[in-house]
């Protein structure tokens, strides 16, 4: 049965509730939780946050409460830093499908697509709503909403396998899908009882050729280390072992049987229908300001770049894993370190966003060996990252890397040796670069042996601390909410040497005693060859600018948040006034489609892909 809630059942308890609520100026966590204690509903039960929000978006100027206030939404809000980069991302997972990496490293957990695992949250998220784009941001919107969070600027994350082998109609319709998503949530349409009646009906279906083929539709994933099968992953179906690698398996579990139920067909668009709904949502209520894809440097190509650029894709996720060839080939990784060169060379004259993954503690490696790659990584113009998830090796059951271990081949780094790597690490990104992540958040039960502390991070920071330091990533220098006057913000440049442009990354900071925190950026290319894409023939390209405070809406004023100092313009108009003095004719933008209006208003014309300000109009 659906739960459903009644606020109307509830006034005599909500009102008071509510006006505490508009009262308090500053609330904590724990703060909140008395105040919600103390006005519990007649049976004794604390109201849900998500309650409290919904009641309070329709009771909000009734009863004696003062109209709608979104400072007061953001006291009653979950996890507020979610939002607190100034968007609200929304991670959608696509299907279990063949990948044509063999890493040893890499999960091999058929429920998922390839290098996640079922119980991670995300994936749980995913699973629970079959990996259907529609009903993964539909309902993850819906969840932000009624936790009191911003739904107006939304940065889609597409994670799973490589993301450039699943089949072109796929990803159209995989992308579609999420735009359809939020147009229809910005217009109050619904349309996941639809799907997933849809679903229903083609789970039967697939029930029937499961059936004809002989096959229970409960496959159990286990993983049997002990067969010590080289490249392979053991999977137990119908009560016997089989050995099949990951991809023989979800082949013959997902794929074959699509085509037979016609799932395939179902999950398939067109480039016009795609670009329709993209026009929507340039001025929906929902928009798109950010989409990411993660994909392998060596299926990266001129054709691939245009492909990602045109479904509407501002930055991608790249796994770079080790910037060493000994390193590569040991781990199985199918690619050499010249493949994440000319990568690295191809997305960034196409002005896209690179984030980075990469790991330490790979068989064949050392802690040495690590930070020597890690300097590597920003000291060779060939790469140097925008962004990086540091993901140090963890031994997951199912992967081929368990044999290397029992055969005593490959161990966990200590704790001490972790904390030192890692604090080198965080001790070496350049201030333009942001530390995503500094640990993969698995569950502790999948991991075998080794760090099993999600807080390492934490951790890491606490003893650079103790030792008197801390590191200029951008992460660790982010406004976050705080309230900044224009007069404290002084502009700070930080030219580098790309391997195919100048890069030129110009920051606002507020000086602090510790650090200089960051309110806003913008990343400029100033590209020293000619660029494949026609586009940006003699452009210099704005790869990012990004204005932090918690996210608000579109159109919406926070006196006072970084976002709303006119920051972004300031810096556009900086890069305008640095691409002109270096000679350049055009500014170009990789704009997402939710911002296209932004830069419109800004002086830029749309340019095929790209939006592009002609630099030799009078300004
Ligand atoms: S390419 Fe990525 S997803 Fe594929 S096997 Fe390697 S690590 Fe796993």
């Amino acid at each position: 049965m659906r739960y459903s809630f009644d606020y109307t059942e509830h006034l005599d308890q909500l009102i008071p509730l509510l006006k505490s609520l508009e009262e308090d100026v500053i609330l904590s966590e724990s703060k909140l939780a008395q105040l919600f204690s103390k006005y519990p509903r007649a049976n004794g039960e604390v109201f849900r946050k998500s309650e409290v929000v919904t009641s309070y978006r329709k009771l909000a100027g009734t009863n004696g409460l003062a109209p709608l206030d979104r400072k007061v939404l953001r006291r009653i809000q979950m996890k507020p830093t979610r939002t607190i980069s100034g968007v609200t991302p929304v991670t959608v997972l696509t299907k279990p499908f063949p990948c044509p990496g063999k890493c040893i490293f890499c999960p091999n957990d058929i429920r998922m697509p390839k290098s996640y695992l079922a119980d991670e949250p995300g994936a749980q998220r995913a699973e629970r709503n079959a990996f259907d784009p529609y009903l993964q941001t539909y309902n993850r919107l819906l969840a932000y909403q009624n936790t009191g969070h911003q739904t107006e600027k939304i940065e889609i994350i597409v994670l799973g396998g490589t993301w450039s082998y699943y089949p072109e109609p796929y990803q159209i319709w995989f992308i579609k899908e999420c735009f359809r998503a939020m147009n229809d949530f910005s217009e109050g349409r619904d349309d996941r009882e639809v799907i997933i009646t849809r679903y229903e009906t083609v789970k039967k279906k697939l029930a029937k050729a499961n059936d004809t083929l002989g096959r229970d539709d409960q496959f159990v994933a286990t993983s049997n280390p002990l067969e010590n099968k080289v490249e392979m992953a053991a999977y137990q179906v119908h009560g016997q072992q089989i050995d099949q690698t990951y991809n023989q398996v979800v082949s013959q579990l997902y794929t074959a049987p699509e085509k037979i139920s016609g799932v395939d067909q179902l999950q398939t668009a067109t480039w016009d229908e795609l670009e329709s709904l993209q026009i929507i949502n340039e001025s929906a209520k929902s928009r798109c300001v950010g989409l990411v894809i993660e994909t392998r440097p060596d299926n990266i190509s001129e054709a691939e770049v245009r492909r990602i650029r045109r479904l509407g894709c501002t930055k991608t996720q790249i796994g770079f894993q080790s910037l060493n060839d000994f390193v590569l080939l040991q781990n199985k990784r199918g690619h050499d370190v010249a493949a994440t060169r000319r990568a690295v060379k191809l997305l960034r004259q196409a002005g896209f966003k690179i984030h980075a993954h990469w790991m330490p503690n790979l068989y064949g490696s050392t802690p040495e060996q690590d930070k020597a790659d890690y300097l590597k990584m920003f000291n060779d113009p060939d790469f140097c990252p925008d962004e990086l998830k540091i993901y140090p090796c963890s031994l997951i059951e199912s992967a081929e890397l368990m044999q290397y271990y029992e055969r005593g081949d490959w161990k966990p780094y200590s704790e001490e040796e972790l904390l030192d790597v890692l604090s080198f690490c965080l001790m070496n990104t350049p201030r333009y670069c942001r530390l995503t992540r500094v640990i993969r958040d698995i569950p502790s039960t999948d991991i075998v042996v080794g760090n099993k502390k999600t807080n390492f991070r934490e951790m890491v920071e606490r003893a650079l601390e103790k030792a008197g330091e801390k590191s200029l990533n951008i992460r660790a220098r982010e406004v976050r909410n705080r309230l900044i006057q224009a007069e404290e913000l002084v502009v700070k440049e930080t030219h580098y040497p790309g391997s195919v442009s100048e890069e030129l990354f110009i920051e606002y900071v507020c000086p602090t005693q510790t650090t200089e925190l960051i309110a806003g950026f913008l990343r400029l290319s100033l590209p020293t060859v000619q660029n494949f894409m026609e586009e940006l023939q003699d452009a210099a390209i704005i790869r990012e600018v990004h204005v932090y405070g918690q996210a608000v809406g579109i159109g919406q004023r926070d006196e006072g948040k970084a976002q709303h100092l006119g920051l972004g313009t300031k810096l556009i108009e900086r890069a305008k006034a640095v691409a002109i003095k270096k000679g350049f004719t055009k500014l170009a933008v990789i704009s997402s489609i939710g911002t296209r209006e932004y830069y419109r208003q800004r002086g830029f014309v749309d340019a095929g892909l790209y939006q592009v300000a002609d630099l030799s109009l009078k300004q």
